[in-house]
């Protein structure tokens, strides 16, 4: 059984064929070209699913697409897109079922890594997980009792629009002192530079704090703080059995990872905090499009 999982985001648009074992195949990555209109991300879309289809020769029984924004998951209606221009309360499923002849679902990216996670990643046998995803946004995705938690109008889970603080800077969501605020990753890139200077990226700083140097790891270990007043909060609420975490930031790997238990373990009350695994996020690049193929 072959299905195609589409990892739809404003940078790239990566797809593959996905077998039952969430092996990856006929892999394509495309740059989504910047100030891209709408009829033609999708025929790019379009293109390249007919495409693969017809190289791998194999039978395939539906296709499941994350997208960057908030959605209508039970319609298959995309609300927008807060990265790239022109998407309003688009109907993305009907369009694509009507172009591919197909089977089509569609999700929230966050949602579908979640999934992929849940499924064959990190949080494989778990029924309570929460996962999140650290990169120019802070995402979350929520597994309770063994199913994915929408909440009343489906766009639950916003956990980097959590505030950490009563004042603090404003957030693009209209909200204060969100955790995304201070850990999204232009945030850490800026204060990086303001120590290292202009040339300073995310690589260079998580090598520096990985040599030693001092102020390189009390930025990480201050993002790892921060990452933890929500989620010993997260903890205490949802008793979860894992927390993964995700996303291009947690590259830094240990240097959020270690502080981030510790003061979880010591902070969150005694039963959440000696249940609860923290964990990296195990299926990396490929989280998007295996994800997206299980929603078919
Ligand atoms: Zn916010």
């Amino acid at each position: 059984m072959y299905t195609i999982g589409v990892d739809l985001g404003a940078t790239f648009v990566k797809m593959g064929i996905v077998d039952s074992k969430a092996r990856v195949s006929y892999r394509r990555k495309i740059q989504t070209p910047s100030g891209v209109k709408k009829s033609h991300l999708i025929d790019i879309i379009v293109c390249n699913i007919r495409d693969i289809i017809k190289e791998s020769g194999k039978k395939v029984s539906g296709v499941g697409i994350g997208v960057p924004g908030p959605v209508d998951s039970e319609k298959g209606i995309v609300h927008y897109f807060p990265n790239i221009k022109g998407w309003k309360e688009v109907p993305l499923e009907s369009i694509l079922k009507k172009r591919l002849g197909l089977r089509v679902k569609l999700d929230n990216d966050v949602n579908v890594t979640t999934l992929g996670e849940f499924v064959f990643g990190s949080g494989k046998g778990c029924e309570n997980l929460v996962c999140i995803t650290l990169g120019t946004g802070v995402g979350g995705g929520i597994i309770i009792n063994g199913k994915l938690y929408r909440g009343g109008s489906m766009v639950a889970g916003e956990i980097g629009h959590m505030p950490i603080n009563e004042t603090g800077p404003e957030c693009n969501c209209r909200g204060i002192a969100c955790l995304e605020r201070y850990i999204g990753n232009r945030y850490i890139l800026e204060r990086a530079r303001k120590v290292f200077g202009n040339s300073a990226t995310l690589e260079k700083l998580s090598a520096l704090a990985r040599s030693g140097n001092k102020k390189a790891i009390a930025i990480w270990l201050d993002v790892a703080k921060k990452l933890s007043v929500t989620l010993i909060g997260v903890v205490n609420l949802l008793n979860p059995d894992k927390i993964v975490i995700g996303g291009g930031v947690s590259k830094a790997g240990p240097l959020i990872l270690v502080p981030l238990s510790k003061e979880i373990k010591s902070r969150a009350m005694k039963d959440q905090a000696r249940h609860v695994k923290i964990c990296l996020a195990k299926l990396g690049a490929d989280a998007g499009i295996i994800g997206a193929s299980l929603l078919v």
